[in-house]
Order: structure tokens, then C-alpha cells, then sequence
């Protein structure tokens, strides 16, 4: 049988393991804090656990520390992209901002993703597996020790659908979020989904306090059809009824994504469906210029027509803003950097 994460524990399950092993509660605690305050990279340097229980610890579970691969650095404001090696051999990739309120970091939920959007990078090769609660949290360890800095924002969206792998989410937000440990506050952590409507709801039953972004990009089901393989199963009727049910529940506003292609759904008409369709909702709106990604035919709007776009929106009421593209010069959009790894791997 495959070990169990030791990462993946919360502190009260952590107390019990180590009860069964034998060892005192107190013991967990200090185990704990190695893990997730002074973010260990293992046990060698955990100097006040005995060295009998770092090698049952050994036995029992494994240590989940991810390996970095490759660094990217943006010439232009300072993103950092980060290509991490799992234990098993996947690579997942991560990427760090610094904005004038905090440092933000987006990780990755899955290795690739089967959503299957068509201007999506991540989806090329279809999913490969689910992250476990200990990668995700791991991403940001890691990026926290490259850095030097505090991470104060996360957003999960990186390549994967986190609520295809939900249960593990909710797993990696208690343990990003407690106090023992890095303690982000559920307001900087954001979801970003392609809009998986019963797991939606799930969420929203949570009332957890996080953001939840909606990737939308088209305002009619048709075209949206289009976009996303995912709009065959939800229309948008149920996806805005299950926004305003989410705000109900939460009392947090949904993030709209629409990501701009030249086009495609960047006219005049488009907007106006959009406003229409988010009419009375409490939500904000975040417009995306598309990040062209070599194997799509998906070309990015010109600023005229963005400025245009968020003009329209705004005019009528609705918050709107136009999404700063970060790190433009080095692979940004989801799933490249893993791509480009794989590809060069390949052919050496
Ligand atoms: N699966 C989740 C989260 C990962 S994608 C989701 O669908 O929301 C994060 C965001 O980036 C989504 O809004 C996604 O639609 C968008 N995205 C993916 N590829 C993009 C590209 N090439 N250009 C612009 N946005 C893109």
C-alpha cells in the first residue's frame, strides 16, 4: 500500500497518528510546526524530535517536498515561474507575483486537467492525476522559501480543475488557513472554476469565506459551447442561478473571468449579452486579454477593444476590470512552461 502524506494531516489527525505510534500529542504539535510554520524540506532538520520517532515517521508516512525544476523570471515585473517534480515523476508548474498589496501565488490542482477548454494549454494531454492536499500546499512552501517572502494571496488557478478534485480542496484550504501553520486569511485565497454546477453548490454550503471565480468567457450558451466542453452539461442559466445562491450562502461576490479572443467574443453584442446576463448579480468582472498558446488558433483582442469592452460593462454599472498580464515574456499562460519541459524532455 502506497505511505500516507505526512503533510496531508491536520493537527488533530496528526495527534492521533502519533498517539498510535506511541508518541505524545505535544510531540505532534512540534512535528507540525517543522511542517507547516518553518516549511521542513524533511526531518533531517527537525532538532528537537528524537531521532526513534523521525525514523517511525519515516516508516510510516512519506514526506512530501517538491522539487524545483525550473525558474523563469519575468524581465518585465519580476513573476516568477516555477516548474516543480513531484515524487512520482510529474512536473506541475506554479507561478509567484508581487503586487503593491501582497505577494500572490497560483498553483496548480491536478496534473493536466479534462475540461478540455479550447484555448487552454493545460488540457492538451488530458488529466493525469489529482494533486494531493500536501502538493498544493507544498507549491507555496516552496516559492516561500525560493523567495524569501511571505505569500499573502493564493489563487488556485493554476493548471487543474480544483473542483474535479474537491475533497482534497477543501483539505488543502483548512490547512493553508489554520493558524499552526501559514495561517492565509479565506478572503486572499481564491477558486477559479470552469463551473461544474452541483460542486458549486457544494461549496457554497461550506460558507467558507474564499473568492470564487467563474470562468465564463462567453455570454450565450452557444458560444460558450464553443469555448468550453463544459457548457454541454450546465447552461448558463443554471450556472447564474447557482452564482446567486453562492453569494446567498457566502456573502461573497463571484469573480466573472472572461478571457477576450479577437473575434470571437470581444464585439459590442457580446458585452451587452454579458451585461444582460449578470444583471443584479453582486460580482465582479475580470477581463483577460487570451495569452495565445502555440497549439490553438485563438488570437488575443486588441487593447481598443478591451478598453471598449470594460467601458461598456462599467457604463452600465457593472464592476469590470481589465486583468495587468504578468509575466508575458515567459510562457504565461496555464500549463506552457509543463508543456515546453515535456516537449524538450522528449526530444533529448
Ligand atoms: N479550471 C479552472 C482553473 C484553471 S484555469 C478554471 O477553468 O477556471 C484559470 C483561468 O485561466 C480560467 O479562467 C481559464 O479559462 C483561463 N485560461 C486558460 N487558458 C487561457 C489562455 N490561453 N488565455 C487566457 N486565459 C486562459
Amino acid at each position: 500500500m502506497e505511505k500516507r502524506e505526512i503533510k496531508s494531516f491536520t493537527l488533530a489527525e496528526l495527534k492521533e497518528e502519533m498517539e498510535q505510534l506511541g508518541e505524545k500529542p505535544f510531540r505532534a504539535v512540534q512535528m507540525y510546526e517543522w511542517m507547516h510554520r518553518k516549511l521542513s524540506r524533511g526531518y533531517g532538520e527537525m532538532s528537537n524530535i528524537p531521532a526513534a520517532m523521525k525514523a517511525k515517521c519515516g516508516e510510516n508516512y512519506s514526506y512530501t517536498a517538491l522539487r524545483t525544476v525550473a525558474v523563469q523570471e519575468s524581465g518585465l515585473d519580476g513573476t516568477k515561474k516555477f516548474l516543480f517534480a513531484l515524487a512520482d515523476g510529474n512536473v506541475v508548474e506554479s507561478v509567484w507575483m508581487r503586487y503593491k498589496h501582497g505577494n500572490s501565488v497560483c498553483i496548480s490542482s491536478q496534473v493536466g486537467c479534462r475540461m478540455g477548454c479550447r484555448f487552454c494549454a493545460s488540457t492538451l494531454d488530458g488529466l493525469v492525476r489529482n494533486l494531493t492536499p500536501a502538493e498544493m500546499l507544498d507549491q507555496i512552501y516552496a516559492i516561500t522559501l525560493e523567495t524569501g517572502e511571505r505569500v499573502s494571496n493564493v489563487v488556485v488557478m493554476g493548471s487543474g480543475e480544483p473542483l474535479d478534485n474537491y475533497e482534497n480542496l477543501l483539505r488543502f484550504i483548512t490547512l493553508l488557513t489554520d493558524e499552526n501553520g501559514l495561517h492565509v486569511s479565506q478572503r486572499n485565497i481564491t477558486v477559479s472554476t470552469c463551473g461544474i454546477v452541483p460542486v458549486m453548490r457544494k461549496l457554497a454550503e461550506e460558507r467558507l469565506q474564499i473568492t470564487l471565480a467563474l470562468s465564463l468567457h462567453a455570454a450565450t450558451d452557444e458560444k460558450r459551447r464553443e469555448l468550453m466542453p463544459i457548457a454541454n452539461q450546465y447552461t448558463l442559466a443554471e450556472l447564474m442561478e447557482c452564482c446567486a445562491y453562492y453569494f446567498e450562502q457566502t456573502g461573497r461576490r463571484i469573480t466573472f473571468e472572461y478571457s477576450l479572443v479577437r473575434d470571437v467574443n470581444d464585439g459590442q453584442t457580446d458585452a451587452q449579452t454579458l451585461a444582460s446576463l449578470i444583471r443584479g448579480l453582486n460580482c465582479h468582472v475580470n477581463l483577460i486579454p487570451v495569452n495565445p498558446v502555440r497549439e490553438r488558433a485563438y488570437v488575443q483582442s486588441e487593447k481598443r477593444s478591451v478598453e471598449a469592452f470594460a467601458a461598456f460593462l462599467q457604463k452600465r454599472g457593472i464592476n469590470a476590470t481589465v486583468r495587468r498580464e504578468m509575466g508575458r515574456d515567459i510562457d504565461g499562460a496555464c500549463g506552457q512552461l509543463r508543456r515546453r519541459f515535456l516537449a524538450e524532455m522528449n526530444e533529448g
